[in-house]
């Protein structure tokens, strides 16, 4: 098993220059999956910061790369200078957000059973493997706030529990983040479509159809929205939405919009 070093050098030499290319598709390694070696205190932020800067040519890829750790680096500060943040939301309009509490869906989320491809991969990724890739952090996170609108504290709560890489500063920050309720934090308005996020990054469906093999015989076309196969169709891949795969336990256009009405509310009783 390579150290945390031998793996830094091995992603400088061999991946670093594609990085900004590359990060975002979950079926490639393209992240230099450093961080359970940081999180378990094998290799430090200053040591991989000190490896980067020392390249003679830095392309946008590298830079990309040093930007990263700087997230990190935000949200230890962030967590140092605001520690309120790890008991609730940093901006404290988001206390009358109209969360709700709904055990059932929070653990079909859990199981990756959500009907939305891209979502279940990402979340059966998790539990089989404490490891989640940094895009599908993003889309599973935005789906349980925005689609299903379960307060952020229950995803913390349940990364805290699965993933390897744990570390309190950056699951606490970029929950708050993809809430919309912490600094620098997206928009509430910015909804991620996880049917768009999948084909975008996960364009031939290699991703979801290791993670959620009952649909490894759903064409291109359909492996984001399985349930726009013809029934007939469905039966013939004995691949039946309802029966062998989940339907979508909300659609997302109605889901979308009640999202945005209650950021209204929101704006309102402040
Ligand atoms: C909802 C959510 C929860 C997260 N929880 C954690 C967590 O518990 N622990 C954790 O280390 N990261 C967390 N992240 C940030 C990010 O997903 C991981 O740091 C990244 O996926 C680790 O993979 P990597 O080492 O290959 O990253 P690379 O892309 O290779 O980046 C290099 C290093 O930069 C840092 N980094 C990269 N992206 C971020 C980011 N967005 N925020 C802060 N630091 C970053 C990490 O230390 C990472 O190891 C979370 C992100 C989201 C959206």
């Amino acid at each position: 098993m390579a150290t945390a070093k031998e793996h830094l050098e091995k992603f400088i030499k061999n991946d670093i220059y594609d990085y900004g290319t590359k990060r975002d598709f979950p079926s490639i390694k393209g992240t230099s999956k450093l961080s359970p070696f940081i999180r378990n205190g094998q290799i430090g932020v200053k040591t991989i910061y000190n490896q980067c800067v020392k390249l003679k040519s830095k392309n946008i890829s590298v830079r990309k790369y040093i930007n990263e750790l700087g997230w990190r680096e935000f949200s230890h500060s962030l967590i140092n200078y605001f520690p309120q943040m790890l008991k609730g939301n940093l901006r404290k309009e988001f206390d009358k957000f109209p969360w709700i509490n709904d055990k059932k869906k929070l653990s079909l989320w859990k199981k990756g059973m959500t009907g939305y491809p891209i979502v279940d991969a990402g979340m059966r990724e998790l539990y089989e493997t404490g490891w989640m890739h940094n895009r599908i952090r993003m889309v599973v996170g935005s789906f349980l706030v925005k689609h299903l609108r379960i307060n952020w504290q229950e995803g913390e709560k349940y990364f805290r529990n699965c993933l390897f890489d744990f570390n309190e500063a950056n699951n606490v920050a970029q929950w708050q983040w993809v809430a919309g309720c912490g600094a620098d934090a997206a928009p509430y308005f910015r909804i991620f479509n996880p049917i768009l996020q999948g084909e975008k990054f996960d364009k031939e469906g290699e991703y979801v159809k290791k993670w959620v093999p009952e649909l490894k015989k759903v064409p291109q076309k359909f492996i984001h929205k399985p349930w726009e196969m013809e029934k007939k169709y469905q039966e013939a891949i004995n691949t039946v939405i309802g029966r062998d795969y989940p339907k979508p336990i909300v659609i997302h256009e109605v889901a979308r919009k009640e999202a945005l009405e209650a950021f209204q509310s929101l704006k309102k009783k402040n």
